[in-house]
């Protein structure tokens, strides 16, 4: 693939890149109602916790500001995601979000929807290789960092620690973003002879069953002498547990993962994850709602960053994360009204 590392062009906080949309993108609805506008909203997958809570969240904050959004999901399938751009474009939306499972392959929805005058934000993941509009994410590279830096903190200091590495699919730009971040962290520790990676791979779609064979193979070359799992999901952390509790070994090995997952909270009150990163979905679903609607109505949209995704660079909002682990997960996740103590079983 040919965008291995995106360069984020961090330009100077006081610079902002005003973006003025192109006139052929916005004419038609420039002068709409808030209530006559639709927002075309493209998932991946809904097989996620994460995607539902996204989805649910947009479209709300959408109908606060008088909008309304039609949302279909690809089920993980690129050409049912071409499809949906399709009859979203068909359906005549303001203005298109889009959630690729492929970022490469979404370059052509992109295009189709341009030449039908549609702006388009790419949501969370980036899509590459296309004039895109505008990218809201998190800051994913940090992701990474923060769950590689948890991880070797985790780690005894006087002796080497093996490690495996999960990575997330390889069709995501986020999942290479991520395993950039990680990868600051990890080679340093490997230059410090603290960790030794025994094992690493990605997992396809991000699925849990690909996570546990990753996990499987691991063992069965290196044997229960592992660790750490450096997996950089909730959902391949899961996958990973499995195999971790079927060699009685949970608990022992220190696992990282991503999203907050309900599941994977409740793993870390019983000890068989060490960490989450929280994304907070509010934060991305209510910008992204925000500057949807803005940029159907043509008011120009300014974005502090801007990210290379093989064309141009894209303006790009990209928000903050937060680290969760056993002790933090009252004045994190529980303050923020992202899981309540109930569901956790914690009252
Ligand atoms: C998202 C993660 C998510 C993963 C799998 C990534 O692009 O940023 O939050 O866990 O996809 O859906």
């Amino acid at each position: 693939m040919k965008n291995i590392g995106l360069v984020t062009i961090s330009l100077l906080l006081s610079i902002f890149i005003g973006l003025t949309l192109k006139s052929s993108n916005t004419s038609s609805s420039a002068l709409k109602a808030n209530d006559k506008i639709v927002v075309g909203f493209s998932l991946d997958t809904l097989k996620e916790a994460r995607w539902i809570k996204d989805r649910d969240i947009f479209k709300e904050n959408v109908e606060k500001l008088g909008g309304s959004v039609i949302d279909i999901s690809a089920n993980g399938d690129d050409s049912q995601q071409i499809k949906d751009v399709e009859a979203l474009i068909t359906k005549k939306v303001d203005v298109i979000v889009i959630v690729p499972h492929n970022g490469k392959a979404m370059a052509k929805a992109v295009k189709m929807a341009h030449k039908a005058g549609i702006p388009v934000i790419a949501y969370d993941r980036l899509i590459t290789d296309c004039d895109l509009d505008l990218y809201i994410t998190f800051d994913n590279e940090k992701v990474g960092e923060t769950q590689a830096q948890y991880l070797v903190d985790s780690l005894p200091k006087d002796r080497k620690s093996k490690i495996v590495r999960i990575y997330g699919a390889p069709t995501d730009n986020n999942a290479k973003l991520f395993k950039a971040g990680q990868d600051r962290v990890i080679n340093q520790a490997v230059k410090d002879g603290l960790v030794e990676v025994v094992h690493e791979d990605w997992a396809d779609n991000w699925d849990p069953a690909n996570a546990k064979k990753i996990m499987n193979a691991a063992i069965s070359k290196h044997g229960k002498d592992i660790q750490a799992v450096l997996a950089s999901n909730d959902g391949t952390a899961g996958g990973a547990v499995q195999v971790l509790k079927e060699e009685q070994i949970a608990g022992k090995v220190v696992v990282t993962g991503q999203d907050a997952d309900l599941v994977a909270v409740q793993r870390i009150i019983s000890g068989q994850q060490h960490m989450t990163v929280y994304k907070p979905i509010k934060n991305i679903a209510s910008k992204a709602a925000e500057l949807s609607m803005d940029l159907a109505k043509g008011k120009p949209v300014i974005a502090k960053s801007a990210i290379e995704n093989g064309q141009i660079d894209v303006p790009s909002v990209l928000l903050k994360v937060t680290v969760v682990h056993k002790d933090n997960i009252k004045e994190t996740i529980i303050k923020d009204g992202f899981h309540s103590p109930k569901d956790l079983g914690l009252e």
